[in-house]
């Protein structure tokens, strides 16, 4: 079965403030795809969304995934259907360390395997993400520098395996050392099983990642779509001609 993300006419408020304003975007499964747009126009919003996030109220549209109606799931069933995502602002967790957090999180996905298996595969990831092996025992994401919690996340992720993880803004913060290893990893863990959607409002990390679709989120909506090199395109110019030439085609309809 195919685990595709169907996004049609989402919309979505905030504390009665309408945010998401008719939400369509579809991420095959196995593909990278970018989600750009200045600050502001709603991408967090849309990750809390599709998360399940109880503070994000659905007011409109559809969300399939997998087949499955993910709208009418709680967060901890979209997870166990292969849903993840990385935050922007990751919190600290005290008294939970790294290693425990990761076993419990495979267990509750029904995951769980062997604990010499656990320990090898754990340590072969986080050689390849460069974490210090200290980090098994540190307390999640606590006193943790920008670019370890996101080190720590792309860990999540190598660990926990899901069919689409959404990064949100997985980049900012990252000095350019960081910023390549975490995409590295992403890059690494992509394929034919998993679909990524990559936040940010900065091209820099599509650099490394490759996207195979570039998505325009602007005031609520995806305005535009293209291949990489419309993020190159943001890159050269910003957003504003892309929005200008956007914003009056949606007049003109
Ligand atoms: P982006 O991630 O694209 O920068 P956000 O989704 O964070 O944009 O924010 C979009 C809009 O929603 C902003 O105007 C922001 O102020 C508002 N917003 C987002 N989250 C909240 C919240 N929890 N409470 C109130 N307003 C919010
Ligand atoms: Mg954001």
């Amino acid at each position: 079965m195919s685990a595709e993300l169907d996004v049609r006419g989402l919309r979505a408020t905030v504390e009665g403030k309408e945010i998401l304003k008719g939400v369509d975007l579809r991420v095959q499964q196995g593909q990278i795809h970018a989600l750009m747009g200045p600050n502001g126009s709603g991408k967090s919003t849309l990750a809390y969304t599709l998360m399940g996030h109880p503070k994000y109220q659905v007011t409109g549209g559809d969300v399939a995934f997998d087949g499955q109606d993910l709208l009418a799931l709680t967060a901890d069933a979209r997870a166990k259907l292969g849903f993840f995502l990385c935050f922007q602002y990751p919190t600290a967790i005290p008294g939970v360390t790294t290693v425990n957090f990761l076993r419990a999180a495979l267990r509750a996905q029904g995951k769980e395997m062997p604990a010499r298996e656990f320990l090898n595969k754990l340590s072969a990831e986080m050689a390849a993400l460069r974490i210090d092996e200290s980090f098994r025992s540190r307390y999640i994401n606590d006193g943790f520098s920008g670019g370890e919690k996101k080190r720590s996340e792309i860990l999540q992720l190598a660990m926990l395996r899901p069919r689409l993880a959404i990064l949100d803004e997985t980049d900012s913060g990252l000095d350019v050392d960081a910023l390549r290893t975490v995409a590295e990893g992403v890059m690494r863990l992509a394929g034919p099983d998993m679909g990524v959607l990559v936040i940010t409002h900065y091209p820099r990390i599509l650099e490394h990642l490759r996207p195979d679709v570039v998505h325009v989120l602007h005031d609520g909506r995806v305005v535009t779509s293209g291949g990489a090199d419309l993020a190159q395109r943001i890159e050269r110019d910003g957003y504003e001609p892309i929005l200008g030439v956007a914003a009056a085609t949606a007049g003109a309809v």
